[in-house]
């Protein structure tokens, strides 16, 4: 049986199609399950009996189970189990301009990238877009708040995912449901070259981020094994690509790892890598794991590294930092119960 949840407006209204019944009825379900949040179809009073009982045969409103919660004073880290009894995890984080959550795309993942947690256990399979919904349903219903934004950027590789996660974007996006705004979600990705020409022509005005972490080649093989697959000047190309179809800027993720990206002169390359395009640059304080050889940059190191930047001409933002002390800030979800 599919979830509920799984479903955009427009399935739906395929879906009442397809039993004879009108499509309107797609936008009043969506009504309820988004805007009431109600679970119990019994009180979707705009419906006749019948519709509820078949509505209650056909589809599945189970969601995920709240398996364990961390919490610091501006952090809640969820882990969450799975109908099959896996697990994933997501974070809450307060701001001051609202409430985010980093949801997970995957079980596991496939991408290997050195300095990463997340990826020790390789993918087991992909989530399902409901999977990904339910994290924001949940989450809401447990806090009593709701989330103005949405970063896809806990485990798993959001683009190895790609069908579920521009469903899943459909659904919260819909102007009659969850309604968060494409400019509030961004979507974060080690940089899949072939997908992210896909993305660039769809008519979306999410942000892209991409995980870049090293200005050559030589570096960013040693760290990703990705590059291998699709090296620095493909993903640029892919990028200039980007930039030219959507006209929106993007943000480059660069990890600061003690003695291994983070010298001057690896600053000057980034910027010469980039220089006259608009993009930005996001520096993420490392947050350190299990992978030891790994050690995070001083904070002079990072500001040497950020003034440069700036003096080249590249726009650049340090990453605030959340969860550390819970392992819930970026690279340290798992989703797993061991070793924690
Ligand atoms: N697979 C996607 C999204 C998940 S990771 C991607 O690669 O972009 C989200 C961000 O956190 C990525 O930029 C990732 O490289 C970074 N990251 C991974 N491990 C980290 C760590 N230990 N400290 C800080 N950032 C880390």
């Amino acid at each position: 049986m599919p979830s509920i949840y799984n479903y955009s407006r427009h399935d739906f209204e395929k879906y009442f199609e397809s039993i004879g019944e009108k499509k309107f009825k797609a936008t009043q379900v969506y009504e309820w399950l988004y805007r009431k949040r109600e679970t119990n179809i019994e009180n979707f009073s705009n419906l006749k009996k019948e519709l509820r009982t078949r509505l209650a045969t056909d589809f599945s409103f189970d969601t995920l189970k709240i398996e364990k919660k961390e919490s610091d004073y501006q952090t809640h880290k969820y882990l969450f189990r799975l109908s099959d009894d896996n697990f994933i995890e997501a974070v809450v984080m307060f701001h001051d301009y609202g409430n985010s959550i980093c949801v997970s795309s995957e079980v596991g993942c496939n991408m290997g990238c050195r300095f990463c947690e997340s990826g020790r256990q390789k993918k087991i399979r992909n989530l399902e877009a409901h999977e990904i919904v339910e994290q924001i349903l949940v989450i809401e219903q447990d806090l009593k708040i709701r989330l103005s934004s949405v970063v896809i950027m806990g485990i798993g590789e959001p683009l190895d995912n790609y069908d579920n996660i521009l469903k899943f974007i459909e659904i919260i996006n819909d102007a009659k449901g969850i309604a968060i705004g494409a400019r509030h979600i961004t979507l974060s990705t080690c940089g899949l070259v072939p997908k992210i020409y896909e993305l660039s022509k769809l008519p979306l005005q999410i942000n892209l981020a991409i995980s870049l972490h090293a200005p050559n080649d030589e570096l960013r093989n040693m760290l990703m094994p990705v590059n291998k697959v699709y090296n620095i000047a493909a993903l640029k190309q892919a990028i200039k690509d980007y930039l030219q179809v959507t006209g929106r800027r993007i943000t480059i993720e660069y990890v600061m790892l003690n003695n291994v990206n983070d010298s001057n002169a690896c600053a000057e390359e980034l910027a010469n890598l980039f220089k006259g395009m608009n993009v930005y640059v996001n520096l993420i304080p490392y947050n350190e794991t299990n992978h030891l050889e790994f050690k995070r940059s001083s904070r002079n190191r990072i500001m040497a590294f950020y003034d440069t930047l700036k003096k080249n001409g590249l726009n650049c933002t340090i990453r605030k930092e959340f969860g550390t002390n819970i392992k819930a800030a970026c690279g340290q979800l798992r989703g797993s119960m061991k070793n924690k």
